[in-house]
């Protein structure tokens, strides 16, 4: 059965992801321009797998490419708690600028506990680019460091969403777009 058919509404079509993409890769380019240290882009497994795979091609500059896990969520839609860190980086970001690069950033529990890992590592900055941000459900005020910056696709309505690398239960990260499930669907 199609995919399409779990689907209740589209919020972002991938045409729409695409062009702020683009523009998330100009901004990202330009802020990085006067830097001669190329800087580590680190995806967030898994969630972040087709941003990431998007967003790079947009940096217009040599960059290194990581990956690192941290789990909070369980299968449903409600938080865990505490993320830990499951699955570390392969390179030394010792005096390196990171681009930390995320799907979602929902309370900011996972956020913090990456920065926070970062920071240990010895980064020289922490940037942050978020396709998805949920504000108004923030409950932990991460700290970017060495003029690390915030950047973000969209705010995003208070809706479990999936699509574009978002799971429900390890499914429809291959969504092309981002939409919320019918209710259906989110009962097994
Ligand atoms: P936080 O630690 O900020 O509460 O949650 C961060 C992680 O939870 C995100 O990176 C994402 O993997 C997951 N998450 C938060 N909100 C959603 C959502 O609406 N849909 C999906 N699929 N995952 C979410
Ligand atoms: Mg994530
Ligand atoms: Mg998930």
């Amino acid at each position: 059965m199609s995919i399409e058919r779990h689907i209740e509404k589209v919020l972002y079509s991938s045409e729409v992801i695409a062009d702020r993409v683009s523009q998330l890769g100009f901004e990202i380019t330009s802020d990085f321009s006067g830097d001669s240290e190329s800087p580590v882009f680190v995806g967030v497994a898994t969630g972040a797998c087709l941003f990431l795979a998007d967003l790079v091609r947009r940096i217009d500059r040599p960059i290194a490419i990581d990956f690192i896990r941290a789990e909070s969520y369980g299968s449903g839609t409600v938080s865990s708690g505490i993320p830990k860190i499951s699955f570390d980086l392969k390179l030394d970001i010792e005096n390196k600028h990171v681009v930390l690069v995320e799907d979602i950033v929902d309370t900011g529990n996972t956020l913090n506990c990456l920065i926070e890992h970062l920071k240990l590592k010895k980064a020289s900055s922490v940037s942050v680019c978020t396709l998805l941000d949920k504000p108004s459900r923030r409950k932990v005020h991460f700290k970017l460091f060495g003029n690390g910056k915030f950047y973000s696709g969209f705010e995003c309505p208070d809706d479990f969403v999936v699509g574009y690398g978002m799971d429900f239960a390890e499914q429809y990260r291959n969504l092309s777009y981002i939409g919320v499930l019918k209710p259906e669907y989110y009962m097994n």
